[in-house]
């Protein structure tokens, strides 16, 4: 037996998979390959390079550091292959943008993140039909599929208000119906949740928040769970049917989505998102048992009207996250105070969360929604989303507990 294949554990295979993967003088890490040419001494394996052997050219199309990320990426989610880009939105922007085309039909579900919503927007403006469904409602999610529809796009946990869809569900009407499933599991991390368990073609995650950890850099992937049939859809260009079907629809994703789109991962933050990718199950671990202690202290407190998070037992979906997630049910929860309290003055009058967008970081972040990131949107469609004026959304770090607790027990008895 090598010693490879006695590395099984989730967190050993990330710690040692640069070091088996092999690396110069026996370093521990992928260095940080600042190159932007990959330069050969005969024309004939430049031209190899060009008609498809493995190999780098120009650093648009990845470098040894982003290669060796999206390795342990790939690993990470069981599937067989993965492209790393700039953001997360970027990532999401290539897979919709080169699977998908005029007259296509995607169904998405209605709890998606702010800028994806947005993204959307733009999806409809080039022709391709976006209907949001409730994803927690099945029955729902099957009425909308059409004779167009090309792909069903879901979030692993929804943001702000915390809804898990239908995941398992969605997965057999994708089969049925022979769509792309694709799920953005950024909020679970593949830590908590695997994608292919419940039949995705292709997942992705925003490297920026949990991956990478520690709100020090930007990154995002798609991840090919190898399931899905790429020979039987019908937008892989002539020139990507080459080889092994299972690879096509990457092969179309890396040419079309990060050579010609161009939002390609510096090699610098791939190597920053790899050292925070070695801790991500202690932070989870850490972050997950703080999140669920901090929503049984708001949803007993007699300020708050109202907690969404996935841990309690009274949430609409708790038996279905419990069985997808295990008992970690993510480090994201939103609550709104009682009638009469200002989310804003409450705000400020905690000290120890960091008042900033992002989630997933190691610090407990806070923000009031319908003023920040959903103020574009407009109260209309905030409505219809279940956003109220007075939602909090926090992003529980890993500080000690007890900091956690006090701080905002002092300013929630303080509201009443
Ligand atoms: C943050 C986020 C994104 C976008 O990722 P960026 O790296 O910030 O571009 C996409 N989906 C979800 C669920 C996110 O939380």
């Amino acid at each position: 037996m090598t010693a490879k294949s006695t590395l099984k554990g989730f967190t050993t295979k990330i710690l040692h998979h640069d070091r088996l993967r092999g690396t110069e003088h026996n370093a521990v890490h992928q260095p940080i390959h600042t190159s932007s040419q990959y330069a050969y001494a005969d024309a004939k394996d430049l031209v190899a390079v060009f008609q498809g052997r493995p190999g780098f050219s120009y650093a648009r199309q990845g470098t040894p550091t982003t290669a060796a990320l999206e390795a342990k990426l790939a690993q990470m989610e069981a599937g067989t292959s993965a492209i790393t880009f700039a953001t997360g939105m970027a990532a999401l922007t290539a897979v919709f943008a080169t699977l998908l085309k005029s007259g296509d039909h995607l169904l998405a579900s209605q709890y998606v993140f702010g800028n994806t919503n947005s993204l959307f927007g733009t999806l409809s403006q080039l022709g391709i039909e976006v209907t949001l469904v409730d994803a927690t409602n099945l029955d729902a999610v099957k009425a909308a599929v059409r004779t167009n529809t090309r792909m069903i796009f879901v979030e692993t946990i929804g943001n702000p208000g915390t809804q898990i869809a239908d995941l398992e569900g969605i997965g057999e009407v994708a089969k049925a119906n022979n769509l792309v499933y694709f799920v953005d599991g950024t909020l679970t991390s593949p830590y908590l949740f695997q994608a292919k368990s419940v039949g995705a073609s292709l997942t992705m995650h925003s490297l920026s928040k949990h991956i990478a950890g520690h709100a020090q850099a930007l990154g995002g992937v798609v991840i090919d769970t190898g399931l899905f049939d790429w020979s039987s859809y019908p937008n892989i260009l002539p020139t990507y049917q080459k080889n092994d079907p299972k690879g096509w629809a990457m092969a179309q994703i890396k040419k079309k989505g990060l050579r010609d789109m161009g939002a390609t991962l510096a090699a610098e933050p791939a190597h920053r998102i790899a050292i925070g990718a070695e801790t991500l199950a202690l932070r989870l671990d850490k972050a997950c048992a703080n999140a669920l202690a901090l929503a049984q202290l708001l949803d007993g407190h007699r300020a708050v009207a109202r907690v969404a998070y996935p841990g309690l037992p009274d949430h609409q979906q708790h038996d279905r996250a419990a069985r997808l997630f295990g008992d970690r049910f993510g480090t994201l929860l939103s609550f709104s105070l009682n009638p009469g309290l200002d989310c804003v003055e409450f705000l400020n009058s905690l000290s120890l969360p960091v008042l900033a967008t992002h989630v997933g970081d190691t610090r407990t972040l806070a923000l009031p929604v319908a003023q920040t990131i959903y103020h574009e949107m407009g109260s209309a469609m905030r409505a219809q989303m279940g956003i109220e004026d007075g939602l909090i959304r926090v992003s529980v770090g890993i500080e000690d507990l007890n900091d956690v607790l006090a701080d905002f027990s002092k300013a929630l008895d303080a509201m009443v």
